[in-house]
């Protein structure tokens, strides 16, 4: 059983923070083992299975050593161990900028309150839309963000019905986001552009600078 003083991480490294409002900023990732959804077109399945046990002692350290100011907890589900919680407070107690990508099927409340939150809504395209948690519709901060990854038209148009819906544009930032290879950007940019209301498209940033299957980038 999982020490509450550890973590399974599948890899922390330096890198430039490629999506979200932070998107460009030098970024250190500490990317969590495990996830309990197994969405469609995941980019990240590499991180499902292996990894191996640091203390948070061992990441704090290695995160002094990376230097960077930004540190985002990501996966993988990086709410699907315990100890996450943890180690954000030990984060913003040490005076670094916590950001937290989380797929939106679990709680978020457990977070220390000044964690940014980039919380996945999961349309239908994914095959993991009944997953959402709509609880964490009322933790979120008016601060944080919301993320749609599109995988075709039909999942933008899903998307802008439960925007309208729950208001969530004039509660939270939204992002859209092109599931890699199903919707060209273009398209996407189009849409939006149709379809007006306060949100931000983001790019992978990190695909377009190392290609869309390098990894620890
Ligand atoms: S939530 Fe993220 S890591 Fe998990 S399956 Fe979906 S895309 Fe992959």
């Amino acid at each position: 059983m999982q020490e509450l003083n550890e973590l399974t991480i599948t890899e922390i490294y330096a890198s430039i923070q490629g999506e979200s409002s932070y998107a460009g900023v030098p970024c250190t990732f500490i990317r969590l083992t495990g996830c309990p959804l197994r969405c469609r077109w995941c980019d990240t399945a590499y991180a499902f299975k292996g990894g191996t046990p640091w203390t948070l002692t061992a990441i704090m350290e290695e995160v002094k050593r990376l230097g960077i100011s930004v540190v985002e907890l990501t996966g993988g589900e990086p709410l699907a161990q315990a100890a996450t919680p943890l180690l954000a407070e030990q984060l913003l107690a040490a005076g670094y900028t916590v950001l937290i990508e989380t797929s939106g099927s679990e709680d978020i409340r457990p977070l220390p309150s000044k964690t940014h939150v980039i919380m996945d809504w999961k349309c239908p395209g994914s095959g993991m839309s009944e997953r959402n948690n709509p609880s964490n519709l009322s933790a979120l901060k008016s601060t944080d963000e919301i993320k749609f990854v599109v995988a075709n038209r039909e999942d933008f148009d899903w998307s802008l019905e439960v925007i309208r819906r729950e208001k969530l544009s004039e509660r939270f930032h939204i992002l859209f986001s092109c599931a890699w290879g199903l919707v060209a950007p273009k398209d996407l940019a189009a849409w939006i552009v149709e379809n007006p209301i306060r949100c931000r498209m983001q790019l992978q940033q990190h695909k377009y600078i190392w290609g869309p299957r390098v990894k620890g980038v």
